[in-house]
């Protein structure tokens, strides 16, 4: 499906920390961070071991818990995502809440989202409807939102976080698909109060294993810092531990590669604009075929994922079995959250809880994209494509 695109630099920067000693919490995490200081703008970044421990991180920073009446706090969040994003909340105890999607974008609705903070925070019967069928508490309250940045194209945010402010609520912007990309000319992850990213090898770049939490709260950040590190917070030892931690450390090696990767982000995401070009130039005759639309909020997309949608009476599937029949990997993206068989059972969910999400999940499919990706191999995928459909 992509590739990361490694270079000799890469290569000899993890060879030279293998040269030294350390191993862990050396100069190339620092050096890793501070890029990330750097390219956001932001006071505080902290590298860790991946996206879904950075999320993690945000969560504790939130408060996410378990309240005097027992009751898991509510967290808005969106459905249509990798499941990380809600997978943070329910090792807090927290109960995730959907809010449907955009069609066009897939991103979290934001006039919804506000009517289900209002909503929430009102309580009674306004909160009911937007609660699952079960597996939640009476008195649960809203900490935060967890708006998630779909395949590299932030969400509308501003709405989001104003309202947020409004009602003292956290917002965490899972930009784990969207570094680099903006929104109205402003960094992804910088949006609400804490952004995630990550470095998984199919990520713009790459650590092998990998994320990092970006935000300006030193508070926050001084807590996700300790609990990165088995809870050990400033002035205490190596067997002093003031918070119950993780090891959620990022290794110097991994720093080291992410540090090399950084310089060629620009570079990775011009090349992947381009592969969408020639896709988009290609597909754009196939009357099957709806392509990605990039907003105009978005000033900047970072494409992580090129996910095509096929129109209403297409099987989708089929397509997808041909493509692999012919050698050419493509999967749905996103099998929505609120239909894997653990949120099911906990929550009770149907598919048409989140009609738009359920749409989307029936109709996209991801097809091979990455940086290194020739207008001779995307020929041959939207060869086979216009084969199938035909
Ligand atoms: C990749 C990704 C993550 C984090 O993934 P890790 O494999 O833990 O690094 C989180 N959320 C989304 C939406 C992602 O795409």
């Amino acid at each position: 499906m992509s590739s990361p695109d490694l270079s000799d630099a890469e290569r000899q920067a993890v060879a030279s920390v293998l040269n030294t000693p350390i191993l862990s919490m050396g100069k190339e995490i620092q050096a890793f961070e501070a890029a990330f200081q750097e390219l956001t703008g932001w006071q505080h970044a902290i590298a860790v071991n991946s996206g879904t421990s950075g999320l993690h991180l945000c969560v504790r920073a939130a408060g996410v818990g378990i309240n005097d009446g027992q009751a898991g706090d509510l967290v808005l969040t969106t459905p249509f995502s990798f499941v990380a994003s809600t997978n943070v909340i329910l090792y807090e105890q927290g109960t995730p809440v959907y809010v449907d999607v955009d069609p066009i974008t897939g991103n979290i609705d934001p006039a919804m989202t506000v009517q289900a903070i209002q909503d929430l925070t009102a309580g009674g019967s306004a909160a009911r409807r937007w609660l699952p069928r079960w597996g939640f508490k009476e008195g649960a309250q809203l900490k935060a939102i967890l708006p998630v940045d779909v395949f590299g194209q932030p969400a509308e945010m501003d709405p989001i976080v104003q309202s947020a402010r409004q009602y003292g609520l956290k917002v965490i912007e899972d930009s784990c698909e969207a570094l680099g990309a903006t929104y109205k000319n402003r960094p992804a992850g910088t949006l609400g109060d804490m952004g995630v990213f990550a470095f998984y090898p199919n990520k713009q770049i790459t650590t092998g294993e990998g994320g990092l939490v970006v935000t300006d709260d030193p508070q926050a950040a001084a807590y996700m810092r300790a609990l990165r590190n088995q809870g050990r917070a400033p002035g205490d030892t190596w067997l002093d531990h003031t918070y119950v931690g993780y090891n959620y450390r990022l290794d110097e090696m991994s720093a080291a590669l992410g540090r090399v990767q950084i310089p060629r982000l620009e570079q990775f995401i011009a090349q992947r604009q381009q592969v969408v070009d020639w896709y988009n130039a290609r597909l754009s005759e196939i009357p099957e075929i709806e392509l990605p639309v990039v907003v105009p909020h978005t000033t900047r997309m970072s494409w992580f994922v090129y996910v095509i949608r096929f129109r209403q009476g297409i099987d989708r599937d089929q397509v997808a079995r041909r493509l692999h029949e012919l050698g050419i990997p493509a999967r749905p993206y996103f099998v929505p959250i609120h239909m894997q068989p653990y949120m099911v059972e906990r929550f009770g969910y149907q598919e048409e809880d989140y009609p738009v999400t359920a749409d989307l999940g029936r109709r996209s499919l991801a097809i091979p994209f990455s940086s290194g990706m020739s207008e001779a191999q995307v020929d041959q995928v939207c060869l086979a494509i216009r084969q199938i459909l035909i």
